[in-house]
């Protein structure tokens, strides 16, 4: 073993002493709400997968008749030669999907993010951030030249204080609906408090696109957002639009800016022209059909309502994130490996992921799952915990 080797070590044993270690399934199927893992079948409420979009063999056809116009590697970065045509339509239908004037596709939400709060917030600005956020805005933090200031959860009167407080040219950042708690920031009141204290708003939808609202425009529906209310929108396709890349949406000025500027942007391969193909395929069914929303909307209602009757304690949410707090890892290892062992599937959420004592059962619900299934699912989470 390399001295490097030992060091590293030390870590890893120190995670796993934790029962914080994490181990990567390896699927044998496609992302379904069943999935095959060492030849075992799974009933998986650990997906983002929100509208079942993921393995719809409409949206396969669509990326092989893409895949036979213009190849599979899109070969360069977007101010290169790997910019497509389809990545243009795309944009074109983010845009006014969202009623924003424009707006840009990323690789991935991680860029996007990192991408947005390194090249607008400057130095001698400063960014108040929620201290839930995603860590891709933590480490989009971490780039920007500016200061930095995080506030408690969804506390609006900190966040007020603290804009009030400074002189400087200020950002305000947060998640739409957090990640690990499916919870919904008040982004009314932030977009108030914003306009008030002259702050720009920037807003992580990247699970309230095709969740939030009717016809799942993401928070800006269930809020009724203009973009001067919200600037900065950015969303990702990985999700509920069971695709991969991401996008920011706003003014025409914005997204120039974001070309030119944003590292993140300019220094990467393309989004391959078939994966846009995916992502714009899939938006069209969303917009085309509400029913799956209105299916994701029963389940989730379906499933809080019967933890209601069996007395299981939710944390609260009214989105497909729905957690379950256990508070010990080695707690929430053992109540996952039941779960598995009765062919459940369930994200064990553990630190750093959420803060000390945070372990959570992150259960997901989609628009694929039958109340059957729901109803296996309350039974185990029964005799497991
Ligand atoms: C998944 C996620 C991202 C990152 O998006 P990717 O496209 O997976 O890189 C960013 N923000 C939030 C809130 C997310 O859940």
């Amino acid at each position: 073993m390399t001295d490097l080797d030992s060091i590293l070590s030390i870590k890893l044993a120190e995670r796993d002493a934790k029962s914080q270690l994490r181990e990567r399934l390896s699927l044998q199927s496609s992302q379904a709400h069943q999935v095959k893992i060492e030849d075992q079948s799974f009933l998986n409420f650990s997906s983002n997968d929100y509208l079942g979009l993921a393995d719809s063999s409409e949206t396969i056809t669509a990326v092989k008749k893409q895949l036979d116009e213009s190849g599979f590697g899109s070969g360069a970065s977007h101010l290169v030669t790997g910019h497509h045509k389809i990545h243009d339509k795309l944009e074109v239908a983010v845009a006014e999907f969202l009623q924003r004037e424009s707006a840009v596709t990323f690789s991935t939400g991680y860029m996007a993010n990192l991408s947005i709060l390194q090249s607008l917030a400057q130095k001698g600005d400063l960014i108040i951030a929620d201290k839930l956020n995603h860590a891709s805005l933590i480490d989009g933090v971490k780039l920007s030249d500016a200061q930095s200031s995080r506030y408690p959860h969804c506390d609006i009167s900190v966040l007020e204080t603290r804009l009030k407080k400074s002189a400087a040219n200020k950002w305000v950042v947060t998640d739409s609906v957090f990640s690990m708690d499916g919870d919904i920031a008040p982004l009314d009141k932030i977009a108030g408090l914003c306009h008030k204290h002259k702050a720009y708003l920037i807003v992580d939808d990247a699970h309230g696109i095709g969740v939030l609202g009717q016809n799942g425009r993401g928070c800006v529906e269930h809020f009724g957002l203009s973009e001067s209310e919200l600037p900065i929108l950015m969303g990702t396709f990985g999700k509920a639009l069971g695709g991969f890349g991401a996008f920011v949406s706003g003014s025409e000025v914005l997204t120039s800016y974001l070309v030119q500027f944003a590292r993140p942007y300019v220094y990467t391969t393309a989004l391959p022209a078939s994966v846009a193909a995916a992502n714009l395929f899939n938006l069209e069914r969303v917009i085309n059909n509400p029913n799956k929303i209105a299916k994701l909307k029963q389940n989730i209602d379906y499933f809080k309502r019967q933890c209601k009757d069996k007395n299981i304690e939710l944390l609260p949410s009214q989105t497909p994130i729905q957690p379950l707090w256990v508070g010990d890892s080695k707690k929430l290892i053992t109540t996952n490996s039941k779960l598995k062992q009765a062919g459940i599937l369930v994200g064990a959420i553990r630190p750093p992921t959420v803060p000390l004592n945070g372990d959570r059962l992150r259960i997901t619900l989609t628009a694929s799952h039958q109340f059957e299934q729901i109803d296996l699912l309350l039974e185990q989470l029964i005799k497991c915990s």
